[in-house]
């Protein structure tokens, strides 16, 4: 399998190099160049798999031959072995053919783990003691730092730098990203919102300042985020019609990596009738996928917090797919993109878009209802991303006869404060809840010197 970027430029390199990557040389985001398809009777003969061995499966073809298949499959089953439940993302049932695919078994309780882990261990085998020539670079709004940070246990000499805003990163991941300070990590609060953070980091691995140092990202940007993310799709699919049934997903916007995958997940022959994609207030991407209008917004705080920005990187994918891998139309949108704050995609990729695509934007009123009335039906407590994917399920459903899954992103625990509140929750809430990040460094929001500074200084210190 090769990998391209989405803004036209001819390069082709192997897995190993987008792995080891933070963007493509043109600014662009590395795609493969194919995508793979598995015939119905091949998906529907994984549906007795446990989860790592139908995830090396799912990923084998866009790894190529740049690993053997015990060496997959050991690195994959590796990476879930922090894991606290034996299913790994078992499902949770909320009523008649509607569920949560619970994503926060991993050790930092969030999706995020599944594909930090996974990506801890393709760099420790690609470099092995060339380790610290990595730097893992991202922006968070705390919890996939936090994964990252977790996950640096498994190639311990790379080095990690994450900017976070410093209001909205709840309090708890905030204090996590200090104390992993040291000679080679460095996690910094921002004078703005998440979409200043990647801003930044987007400049920052644009023209990147150390030749001795590879950038390799730590969100989604890196095609190991949504690779990670694809086998959500099939373990779901499998666990409730065998491959064979239609399945919808409800997904809360964390981040469009996740509802690419889906998109991709499809592509590659999974049943999927339907993808909703959930929102709160900050409803840039209801908007793209309502009418066609994506715009970079000021961003507010709610009560999914990981869910407020507007600049969502793997929507360059989506538009490269959507226009049949048109690297020059992709360079031209999202150039304008950029200039301009706005996009629109031509009516035949929206229509395209539509056939698989609904939205809804469910504003903190409805949210606290949904966690209420979930918490009263089922007597679980449900984080406010689920929540948010459960209602808009609920409400956009096209077919009653085909499950509905949610992805539960997030550990209900790291919402305790809010469930408590609203009389979801047994038991104790832990410390944690929503607030600035306090001290330590503050960046200015346009401040790419004072990002180009710690970078020296973290590579200094090593
Ligand atoms: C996860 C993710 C985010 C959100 O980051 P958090 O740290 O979880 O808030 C944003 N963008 C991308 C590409 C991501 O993968």
């Amino acid at each position: 399998m090769q990998y391209t970027s989405t803004r036209g430029n001819e390069t082709r390199v192997d897995f190993r190099t987008a792995l080891l990557s933070g963007l493509a040389d043109d600014g662009g985001l590395y795609v493969p160049t194919s995508v793979p398809v598995f015939s119905p009777q091949e998906i529907a003969s994984w549906s007795w798999l446990p989860f790592d061995e139908l995830a090396w499966r799912v990923m084998a073809p866009f790894v190529g031959d740049t690993l053997d298949e015990p060496t997959l499959r050991a690195l994959v089953s590796d990476s879930y072995r922090g894991f606290r439940h034996r299913g790994i993302a078992p499902l949770q049932q909320l009523g008649h053919n509607e569920w949560i695919l619970q994503l926060f078994h991993g050790p930092t309780r969030s999706s995020k783990d599944f594909a930090a882990q996974l990506q801890a261990r393709f760099v420790r085998h690609f470099l092995g003691a060339e380790c610290e020539r990595v730097m893992l670079v991202g922006a968070s709004n705390g919890d996939t730092a936090v994964a990252a940070i977790e996950a640096l246990r498994h190639c311990p000499a790379a080095g990690l730098l994450a900017l976070y805003p410093s209001a909205g990163t709840p309090a708890d991941r905030a204090a996590v990203m200090r104390s992993a300070a040291s000679d080679s990590v460095s996690c910094v609060a921002v004078d703005g919102s998440f979409d200043d953070c990647q801003s930044l980091v987007s400049a920052l691995l644009r023209d990147w300042p150390c030749p001795g140092l590879i950038p390799v990202s730590f969100n989604s940007t890196n095609w190991v985020g949504v690779l990670a993310q694809i086998v959500f799709y099939f373990h779901a699919a499998l666990q409730l019609g065998g491959g064979i049934r239609p399945v919808g997903f409800s997904i809360p916007t964390a981040s469009f990596a996740e509802i690419y995958a889906g998109f991709i997940a499809q592509k590659m022959g999974l049943p999927i009738n339907q993808i909703i994609v959930s929102t709160n207030r900050n409803d840039a991407l209801h908007r793209f996928i309502h009418c066609n209008r994506y715009s970079r917004g000021s961003t507010s705080q709610t009560l999914s917090p990981v869910m407020d920005f507007s600049l969502f990187s793997n929507l360059e994918r989506f538009v490269w797919e959507l226009y049949d891998r048109d690297g020059g139309a992709t360079r031209a949108l999202m150039e304008h993109f950029e200039a301009c704050g706005e996009l629109s995609i031509g009516n035949r990729q929206w229509l395209h878009a539509r056939m698989l695509f609904d939205s809804y934007a469910v504003d903190d009123v409805l949210i606290r209802e949904e966690i209420v009335t979930l918490f009263h039906e089922t007597g679980s407590a449900v984080d406010p991303h689920a929540a948010t994917g459960v209602f808009a399920g609920r409400l956009h459903r096209r077919n009653i006869g085909a499950p509905i899954v949610t992805l539960g992103q997030f550990a209900p625990e790291k919402s305790a404060g809010l469930l408590a509140e609203l009389g979801a929750w047994h038991g104790e809430v832990p410390a944690g809840a929503v607030g600035t990040a306090g001290d330590g460094p503050l960046l200015a929001a346009d401040d790419l010197a004072g990002v180009h500074a710690l970078l020296a200084r973290l590579q200094a210190g090593r």
